[in-house]
């Protein structure tokens, strides 16, 4: 049976009839975080609770590319492909050097330590932009529970070292990601951890100067019917394929339910990868999966568009 469903007739071009859902990895406890690496032709992905991050190769299997990751959570590559990690354990945003050496980007603000930063993108222009809420110390199954210091937010931090609030308007942000355009940036509420008051949905802002972060009013854009909105990544047409409680849902830019790919587990986060980017990498609680589609992802990090790979310059 296939595990695409098809919910409006344009989705019928995205998906093919003769691909189906992959598992390539099994045995975790949490899943999160999938990155992919062209260049090394894996996929890393963070596994929370068990304080690890994995390696996963075609025809290889799985293995342990680092353990204490310090409960790493979302990661994304940079312009120069340097692996970029939100850190629950060490509250902070990280760089993995090409030497292997790891460098703290931001662990403080003004003196007071971050939550737990949760998921990371890198625009075209090298800016991190990230969310903080404080689910890695809310508890001690991804992190361990601590005093919150600041206020759940999103950062954006420039190539300089500055950084800059982009908002204060979420109860616990969680994903985030531009469109391909990166006029538009995506944001999810996830709520504050054992507080059902707040509406988990995406909401969409316009970027109105990427350079300070100053984004336009939020728009409600999309919630899912089962579960929540964790990560999500969009598609060379701009579609937001997101995690939901069901599985994967694709959206369109205007906010439509196109159609639905169902995994058996809990969805946290998805990322584009293989040769095409046309290939979708599946975070689902214990598990990760993998399925062929007709859409690439949009670039992003190393490969944002108009950069070659691994290009060291600004656009
Ligand atoms: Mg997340």
């Amino acid at each position: 049976m296939s595990s695409f469903e098809i919910l409006d007739r344009r989705f019928k071009s995205y998906v093919l009839f003769n691909a189906g859902l992959e598992r390539i990895a099994d045995g975790c406890r949490w899943t999160e975080g999938p990155v992919w690496f062209g260049d090394a032709d894996c996929l890393l992905f963070s596994d929370i609770p068990n304080n690890r991050i994995l390696r996963w190769i075609e025809g290889v299997g799985v293995s342990v590319y680092r353990q204490p990751s310090h409960y790493a959570n979302g990661g994304t590559r940079d312009r120069e492909g340097r692996l970029i990690s939100c850190l629950h354990g060490a509250r902070s945003v990280v760089r993995t050097e090409h030497d292997g050496r790891i460098t703290t980007l931001v662990d403080r603000i003004g003196g007071k330590r971050l939550n737990s930063p949760n998921d990371v993108v890198v625009k075209s222009d090298g800016s991190i932009w990230f969310t903080d809420p404080h689910y890695g110390i809310a508890m001690d199954y991804e992190g361990g529970r601590a005093e919150e210091e600041l206020p759940c937010r999103v950062y954006r931090l420039d190539p300089g070292g500055r950084i800059d609030v982009v908002s204060d308007a979420f109860a616990c942000p969680n994903g985030l990601c531009f469109s391909p355009d990166e006029t538009r940036l995506y944001i999810a509420e996830t709520g504050r951890l054992g507080d059902d008051s707040v509406e988990r949905q995406i909401s969409v802002f316009d970027v109105l100067d990427a350079d300070s972060g100053r984004l336009g009013a939020g728009r409600p854009f999309y919630a899912p019917s089962v579960g929540a909105a964790d990560g999500f990544r969009c598609d060379e047409d701009g579609n937001v394929w997101t995690s939901a409680g069901d599985g994967v849902h694709c959206v369109s830019p205007e906010g439509e339910l196109l159609g639905r790919i169902r995994i058996p587990q809990t969805v946290s986060n998805v990322a584009f990868g293989g040769r095409h980017r046309s290939r979708l990498f599946i975070c689902a609680s214990h598990e990760v999966y993998a399925i062929y589609l007709n859409r690439r992802g949009a670039p992003d990090g190393v490969n944002r568009r108009g950069a070659p790979d691994g290009a060291t310059r600004a656009p």
